[in-house]
């Protein structure tokens, strides 16, 4: 896990994001908003498929590492890929959190959390609103 800022691979201003997509999806993503536990779409969905980032699409988690966490957004283990997101510290609240965003368009997605189930003992707490779900 790295602080680095590499520069992302999609470029949009705020105003083009904000004109593709939901009011709740671009609060969320590019407003670094969280929706309130237990009311995003995604929580409880067991089906299998591939959860892309709800802004560019790329593929950011597979069902497969998803796990009931309790704590009302959908949560993973491990992304499909090391560098499918990036980290970064996260001071804002006068909590140290680590923030998680999509490697490919900077898409705020959530934080992940050293509580994790084995085999990584992460938690990645992402909201449905920045994911897009594709069932396989
Ligand atoms: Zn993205």
């Amino acid at each position: 896990m790295s602080d680095t800022q590499t520069p992302t691979k999609i470029q949009k201003t705020a105003a083009e994001w904000r004109a593709e997509l939901t009011p709740e999806q671009f609060h969320v993503m590019f407003e670094k908003g969280t929706e309130r536990a237990f009311t995003g779409a995604l929580v409880n969905n067991h089906a299998d498929g591939i959860y892309h980032c709800g802004a560019c699409n790329a593929p950011l988690f597979t069902s497969d590492t998803k796990f009931e966490s309790g704590s009302g957004w959908p949560s993973f283990w491990t992304p499909i890929t090391p560098d499918a997101v990036e980290a970064h510290e996260d001071r804002a609240y006068g909590m140290k959190r680590v923030e998680i965003t999509c490697a490919t368009c900077g898409a705020h997605l959530g934080h992940v959390f050293p509580d994790g189930p084995r085999p990584t003992g992460e938690r990645y707490c992402i909201n449905s609103a920045s994911l897009a779900f594709d069932k396989k």
